[in-house]
């Protein structure tokens, strides 16, 4: 009921217009966005039942009939993983012909195919522009965006999000920071959207050589630490807004306000879980795609940590937030100082004098106890002293809890230095590493 309804208003009454959807969107009941999706699912999984081989075969293995399934619990333990991405033909997924494909690739080698239609790219734009929109974009604005392209899908939800809004574009793909920085002025450039990395060197650019006005600046959110987004706000002195997404979730699925206190996710679209929650509510976001017809996924394991913000954003929006990903679900180890993500030591980390970018935390175990060890490569002839007190220093004040149980002698910290180099071999070496003895 729910679904059909909304279909006849965005066609009838929102229409093309991006202002509309905004206005209707931000402030539906919340009991309402529950029936939308409640039906999306059961629309997306009787699609998917009749079409996805990969999907059909999962339902029949486990003998669960698709008429009876209404919400995500009732298919068990029926998930779509990336590895069932890698490892399986791309025709196991496809209910339709498609006419894009993007590829993704992880941390574990070979890439993931997902493959869209025109009119899906389209729509997913729409809904990137109304987040745009929502937080300032408008039309006569001018936005560069830097996001690597390739086989990437996230230029192309840019590209087409500007121009439904009426707002110039250049999608470039990701040159050198100085490139954008020399063609500021020629093309007047107010809005910028980029990987927090490059924003920091073009900040850094823009302080010694001078800043043009900047309105607002999107960042890929999901290695955006504080300490960048503070940075990079105070060169340009405009907000910098953090989106989430992925090209298996089709482009951008979340985005802040300009509150900038989590993630508005775009629950019209997609349906999140989040999976074994921890005692503080973090556990892995899974996600349904309600509205694609070419390859839906079906409970897709992001692999993303994070949490619901059950508190409403004091801007109105109706849409629920999450919190900052905290990191990756394969690279999470659960010690005596707690749930311990990458994340967190680059928090502790990023700013110490005198360390390399390379550097590797270990858990590994002493008679009863949990050794934290940071494995840290020294530049610039600073005393390995000064170092160990600075990070302490860091994770005293950035983690309390985590310094808490460290005074209750849950763990024991540990630090070797390393001369720089050594511990980069040929590839990078993984940040968080479990080295324990599992018996
Ligand atoms: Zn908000």
């Amino acid at each position: 009921m729910f679904g059909r309804a909304r279909n006849l208003f965005e066609r009838l009454i929102i229409g093309d217009s991006v202002p509309a959807l905004v206005r209707w969107g931000k402030r539906v009941p919340r009991s309402i966005i529950k029936g939308i999706q409640e039906d999306g699912f059961r629309a997306v999984i009787h699609h998917a039942a009749r079409r996805q081989k990969f999907f059909a075969r999962q339902l029949d293995e486990r003998g669960i009939d698709p008429s009876r399934v209404r919400r995500p619990e009732d298919l068990g333990d029926i998930f779509t993983t990336s590895e069932d991405l890698r490892s399986q033909p791309a025709e196991d997924f496809l209910c339709g012909e498609p006419q894009l494909v993007f590829e993704t690739t992880g941390t574990s080698g070979g890439s993931k195919r997902v493959y869209f239609s025109y009119d899906e790219l389209e729509f997913t734009a729409r809904y990137e522009a109304a987040a745009m929109y929502e937080d300032g974009v408008r039309p006569g604005d001018r936005l560069v965006c830097t996001f690597d392209a390739g086989y990437w899908i996230s230029s192309w939800v840019t590209f087409l999000a500007c121009k439904r809004l009426g707002v110039f574009c250049s999608a470039v793909g990701k040159p050198h920071p100085r490139d954008v920085y020399s063609r500021m002025k020629e093309y007047r450039y107010n809005v910028i959207t980029a990987d927090p990395t490059w924003l920091v060197s073009f900040s850094e650019i823009a302080e010694q050589g001078g800043v043009f006005p900047v309105k607002l600046i999107f960042a890929a959110g999901d290695r955006m630490t504080e300490v960048y987004r503070d940075y990079v706000q105070r060169v340009w002195k405009c907000p910098v807004v953090l989106g989430y997404g992925s090209t298996e979730q089709g482009g951008g699925v979340g985005m802040e306000c300009l509150r900038r206190e989590g993630m508005h996710l775009d629950e019209y679209n997609y349906y999140f879980e989040i999976l074994e929650p921890d005692a503080d509510g973090y556990g892995e976001l899974v996600v349904t795609t309600l509205s694609r017809r070419i390859m839906p996924l079906i409970r897709y394991r992001v692999r993303d940590v994070t949490r619901w913000i059950e508190e409403p954003c004091p801007c109105g929006a109706t849409l629920r937030r999450i919190a900052r990903i905290r990191g990756r679900r394969d690279e999470m180890v659960v010690m005596g100082a707690g749930n311990m993500y990458p994340e967190i030591f680059e928090q502790v980390l990023h700013d110490v004098k005198g360390l390399s970018e390379t550097w590797q935390v270990a858990v590994r175990q002493e008679g009863l106890h949990d050794v934290l060890e940071f494995r840290l490569e020294l530049t610039n002839g600073i005393s390995s002293p000064a170092v160990e007190s600075a990070v302490r220093e860091n994770m005293k004040s950035r983690y309390p809890d985590v310094w808490a149980n460290h005074l209750c002698g849950m763990y024991r910290l540990a630090f070797r230095f390393l001369p720089a180099g050594s511990l980069e071999q040929g590839r990078k070496p993984r940040r968080l590493v479990d080295e324990r003895n599992p018996e």
